[in-house]
């Protein structure tokens, strides 16, 4: 599962956080249920777009009581009362940010009013852009220390900016450690591109910190049942999460689900450069790939068929594959309702197909090349493949019936 953000329509000259899409997951139980929470969301966004700064004040801010520990609301307000000329406001509303846990500070570069890039708050962030980022880390820690019963301990890595919090014993947290480091060299050697830091480190703008969060069963379920919405708890079938807006993963296993999630924080992580958000079919078809594997002779992960490509088989023999189009279509909503399993395994399987036909690297690189014009990626598929789509969804099904799991 992926948490992934919509960024709204950049209406003006200050960047919104993403806000809406988030809304189907990782919500704390407040007076307000999820639909109602999502539906304030979507009012805000219609009401900025259309610069009715009163009504996205109004509503921005039972968005902030509904949420009061989340900093993605402060920031929308603070770009509210920026429109409205209310600077010192609104750089009170950044300190707020801050204050609960915003480390995503690439947004002040997305283009801020002259009057707040001069602001106290917004000068800090430049100047101690690093330090923020450990201080934010170190009370993601204290917070985890306290509102979970596990003993848990914490690791940095510096050098991928990736920071695990565990509840496991040193040995099994190294294992996990060891799972990461696999993931992201299948990432570096297979997708991304090769002028592309895995991780900011060096200079002053640092990438913010990937949180891993290795909780103990009871934790993870405590967890789950307080953040997640009715449906998604009600399929209890989420293994883990990853939340791109507090670059926080959660998982309840160390293994295809950790390797999933992390996929999806480093793959946020270039999309964040990029300022993109692509549909569920790319963020999941490439987060599955991960999931199932053999290791090569130099110890390499290899994404190879296995139980999703299976699904996808069973449904092909009866003629009930979803045609691409559709599955390209899907928005994040629905691509997470009562067909998941089937959409995410179809999205696998086109995944795995590309991967096959050595076209993984080159379709990622014509999707973000080609974004502005094509974001729903079919273009880029057709292109690396050089097929129409309808001649891709044959063969697709053709070379499923043929894989042995
Ligand atoms: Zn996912």
């Amino acid at each position: 599962v992926n948490l992934s953000p919509r960024h709204l329509a950049r209406a003006c000259a200050f960047a919104l956080a993403a806000s809406l899409a988030l809304a189907a997951l990782a919500q704390p139980p407040q007076s307000l249920n999820a639909a109602q929470r999502q539906a304030i969301q979507r009012d805000f966004a219609a009401a900025f777009a259309a610069k009715d700064w009163d009504r996205a004040e109004e509503l921005v801010l039972r968005w902030a009581e509904s949420r009061p520990d989340d900093w993605m609301p402060m920031w929308n307000l603070a770009a509210v009362l920026a429109n409205q000329q209310k600077f010192d406001l609104a750089a009170g509303a950044i300190q707020r940010a801050l204050d609960l846990g915003w480390t995503d500070f690439r947004l002040i570069d997305l283009g801020l009013p002259r009057e707040l890039e001069s602001s106290a708050v917004i000068r800090r962030v430049r100047r101690d852009w690093r330090a923020l980022q450990d201080a934010a880390l170190e009370r993601r820690f204290q917070q985890i220390r306290e509102d979970f019963a596990g003993r848990y301990t914490l690791t940095r890595d510096p050098d991928t900016r990736t920071a695990i919090i565990s509840a496991f014993p040193p040995d099994q947290t190294d294992a996990a450690r060891r799972e990461l480091a696999r993931v992201r060299a299948w990432w570096i050697d297979n997708v991304l591109p090769a002028d592309e830091p895995v991780a900011r480190v060096e200079g002053d703008t640092p990438d913010p910190w990937i949180i891993i969060i290795l909780p103990t069963q009871a934790d993870y379920r405590r967890w789950t049942g307080e953040h997640l919405t009715l449906r998604a708890s009600r399929s209890s079938v989420v293994a883990g999460v990853y939340d791109p807006e507090r670059f926080e993963l959660l998982t309840q296993d160390r293994g295809p689900t950790l390797r999933h999630e992390y996929l999806h924080a480093l793959h946020w992580r270039h999309l964040k450069r990029l300022n993109h958000s692509p549909p569920p079919w790319i963020l999941e078809g490439l987060a599955t790939l991960v999931e199932d594997f053999r290791l090569n002779p130099e110890g390499r992960l290899v994404p190879s068929v296995g139980d999703r490509t299976a699904s996808v088989a069973r449904l092909a023999r009866s003629g009930q594959v979803m045609p691409l189009q559709r599955l390209i279509d899907l928005p994040l909503d629905t691509f997470n309702a009562s067909a998941a399993l089937n959409n995410y395994a179809l999205a696998q399987s086109l995944f795995l197909y590309l991967h096959a036909r050595g076209q993984l690297r080159a379709f990622y690189a014509h999707y973000t090349q080609h974004y502005a014009a094509d974001p729903s990626g079919r273009a880029s598929l057709e292109a690396v493949l050089g097929e129409p789509l309808d001649k891709i969804d044959r063969d697709l099904r053709a070379w499923v019936l043929r894989q042995r799991p």
